[in-house]
């Protein structure tokens, strides 16, 4: 046995070493890749059921580095968001965003809203709503076609100027959405205070939603609560038609994940709508 934690730890500390030489790395080629090009965004479909229509487009930011290969945004993102880059790189991808976006009403393609994840810091510093309201009007992109992903962690400190900002973009048209509902560790009580449209129902609770019962009462519950609020209920991550269809028994009908699409690059994803607009 003490072999054994001798040797777990060296793999630990092996590990950690090697994660954090990682990071450095990481953080010094996040400051080139915005200039490099190294960014592209990907689209995945939000559908709703009900009525068979794409309800809206999730935007996914992807970065390839030439040595670094494919870094998960998983990883990056919470690093930018130490070092503040995500100030820079969230501000691209809500033009970038709504440029797609303008291009795409243009052609008259169906894709509904575009869902931009916001860090956060990001909403937190003072000039962010002046920044989407200054990206709106340089595009012209619509704000009843942004919607933003807020997490939990944003509405914890539910301040007046918190609440205020989210009421002026929200008085512009623009729509929020709780994501990862159900994993946070705040109070329900944001949910009177502030205007929100939508909770993403984590996939966490949709993994095992046919074979755990307390992850289908959960998702349930949720279900009820938006129900109830007068909010839309929208489940992510669903990979298999029982977990569809256990969801729609539950009352739920808007969907995401990789059943109803993958997250797609411009040019896929523009294939995709123009069949949609010929249906
Ligand atoms: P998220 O906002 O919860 O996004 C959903 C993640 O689940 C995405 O991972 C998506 O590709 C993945 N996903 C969607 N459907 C399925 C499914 O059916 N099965 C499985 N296994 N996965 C599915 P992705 O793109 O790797 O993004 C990870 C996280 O990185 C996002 O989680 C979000 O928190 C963050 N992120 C991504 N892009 C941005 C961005 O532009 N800004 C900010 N602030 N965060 C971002
Ligand atoms: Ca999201
Ligand atoms: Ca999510
Ligand atoms: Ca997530």
């Amino acid at each position: 046995a003490k072999e054994q934690g001798r040797n777990t730890f060296r793999f630990y500390s092996e590990n950690l070493t090697r994660k954090a030489f990682q990071n450095v790395l990481i953080d010094s080629a996040l400051r080139e890749a915005k200039s490099r090009n190294e960014f592209r965004l990907a689209f995945q479909p939000q559908i709703d059921i009900a009525s068979n229509t794409f309800l809206g487009l999730e935007v996914l930011l992807r970065w390839h580095h030439p040595t670094l290969g494919t870094v998960s945004p998983a990883q990056f993102i919470p690093q930018a968001e130490r070092t503040g880059l995500i100030q820079d790189i969230g501000h691209w991808v809500l033009e970038q965003a709504c440029i797609a976006g303008c291009k795409w009403l243009a052609e008259g393609l169906p894709f509904g809203r575009l869902a931009v994840n916001v860090s956060a810091p990001q909403f937190r510093a003072d000039d962010f709503v002046d920044q989407v309201q200054q990206v709106l009007a340089q595009t012209g992109f619509p704000p009843s076609r942004l919607e933003l992903e807020l997490t939990e962690s944003v509405l914890v400190h539910d301040t007046d100027q918190l609440i205020d900002s989210m009421n002026e973009l929200r008085g512009l048209g623009v729509q929020f959405a709780i994501d990862d509902f159900g994993t946070g560790y705040s109070s329900l009580s944001y949910l009177k205070k502030m205007p929100i449209d939508r909770l993403k129902l984590d996939k966490s609770f949709v993994d095992n939603i046919n074979t755990d019962d307390s992850d289908r009462i959960i998702a349930g519950a949720v279900v009820a609560l938006g129900q109830a609020m007068g909010l839309e209920v929208i489940a992510e991550g669903i990979e298999h038609e029982d977990q569809a269809s256990a969801l729609r028994d539950l009352g739920c009908t808007q969907f995401q994940g990789f059943l109803y699409g993958m997250p797609m690059y411009t040019s896929r994803i523009e294939a995709v709508l123009r069949k949609e607009a010929q249906r």
